[in-house]
């Protein structure tokens, strides 16, 4: 294929890809549903010890619900590296077609080989995810009260760097080439999602970030439907940021408290997100959602931590990350109380507990077994 057709060919399934998303505005009305379907994912690393810990804190929250067959959790096997690696998938087709059957999917990480791995170079497992189950807008709070932060991060999902991230041409040996891609339909549907959510939420300030001076097309689409959108929100005081001054507001005390709800294209929202996090922190505390029309996945924000399994201290690693994310699934399907129920045990926890991930203090056991003590 010539560079030309290799082009044209990602314009085309692009176009393609647009219709399909103008043909489906499914949404799924979790109150009328009389049985939800929620898939737990280990994944690698120490994937399996927090959700561990995340499947023993919701089969004890929802044992009423469980028992009576509202929910079933059910357990899908097979999103390992290993068995991506065997059967060269980056998400196998029958676990694909597991996960379609489920309504909700809580993830432990996944590992993506990288360069330098002497591994196949598989995609990231949410990279497909996120584009199959359709996921659009990833979701992530971060509470710091004692500095009056308040913040929860829009990030688009499933465009800009990362829709065509395997797609790129190495021209020759000098010369390489990405693609980045930002739909009308894609960003705006993310715009009002985070609009809905401030104005549901006491019409909280919105903040748009871009590099919309240089990414002149694309964060510059991005940008002015975000504003398009915010015409519908009259109450809502909109400003926006470039990225690199975003990053430098974030850890600037005279005006953090400021920010609220934070409208980011994908590749700004992944590295603002874990600063954000580590602010929180560290990645170990954060959880978050990726929500769509029919699916919604949640899932910690940090990886799968290699090497604490290779130091041997993966017991170390902190659940709170996959159990804050499970808070937001409750949040989502309307089971508030519940929610606020597992939110103040994990609060308690972040409280008394310490889990730096470095092999030192309380272990996942540990934190498992204080939050099932507060749980009625
Ligand atoms: P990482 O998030 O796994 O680790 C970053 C740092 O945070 C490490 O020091 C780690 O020890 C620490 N850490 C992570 N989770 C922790 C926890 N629960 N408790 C305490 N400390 C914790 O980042 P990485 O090393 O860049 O990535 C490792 C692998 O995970 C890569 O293959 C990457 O592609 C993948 N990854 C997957 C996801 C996902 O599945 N959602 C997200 C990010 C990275």
């Amino acid at each position: 294929m010539t560079y030309t057709e290799h082009f044209e060919q990602i314009v085309k399934d692009q176009l393609a890809r647009v219709e399909r998303l103008l043909a489906s505005s499914e949404m799924t009305d979790f109150s009328k549903k009389e049985k939800i379907i929620i898939g737990t994912i280990d994944g690698d690393g120490i994937g399996p010890i927090i959700m561990d810990s995340c499947r023993k804190i919701l089969e004890k929250l929802l044992a009423d619900e469980i028992a009576s067959g509202k929910i079933e959790l059910r357990t899908i096997d097979g999103l390992t590296l290993e068995n991506r690696i065997a059967k060269m998938e980056t998400v196998p087709q029958d676990v694909l077609a597991a996960i379609k059957e489920c309504d909700l999917l809580l993830k432990g990480p996944t590992t993506t080989p990288g360069k330098g791995d002497n591994l196949p170079n598989i995609e990231s497992a949410n990279v497909t995810l996120r584009r199959e189950l359709d996921l659009f807008a990833n979701v992530r709070p971060v509470v710091i009260p004692e500095k009056n932060i308040d913040w929860i991060f829009y990030r688009e999902n499933t465009e800009g760097e990362y829709a065509l991230g395997s797609r790129g041409v190495d021209i020759n040996e000098d010369i390489s080439i990405d693609f980045k891609v930002t739909t009308t339909i894609g960003t705006k549907r993310l715009a009002r999602a985070a609009f809905e959510y401030a104005k549901n939420n006491g019409n909280k300030n919105v903040s748009i970030v871009t590099k919309a001076n240089i990414m002149k097309k694309t964060d510059g689409k991005f940008l002015s439907l975000c504003q398009e959108v915010a015409k519908d929100y009259p109450g809502i005081k909109v400003d926006d940021w470039y990225v690199d001054i975003m990053a430098a507001n974030l850890v600037n005390d005279q005006i953090n408290s400021q920010f609220n709800v934070v409208i980011l294209p994908n590749l700004y929202g992944d590295i603002i997100t874990d600063e954000a996090a580590q602010l929180q922190g560290g990645v170990g505390t954060a959880g978050s959602a990726n929500i769509g029309g029919r699916y919604a996945m949640f899932e910690a924000i940090h990886g799968s931590a290699p090497r604490m399994m290779e130091d041997g201290i993966g017991e170390y690693a902190n659940p709170a990350s996959i159990n804050r994310a499970a808070v937001m699934m409750l949040k989502h399907i309307g089971f508030v109380q519940k929610a606020a129920i597992l939110e103040k045990a994990l609060d308690a926890a972040q409280e008394a507990l310490s889990l730096p991930g470095d092999g030192t203090g309380n272990t996942a056991t540990d934190f498992t077994a204080f939050v099932l003590e507060r749980l009625s």
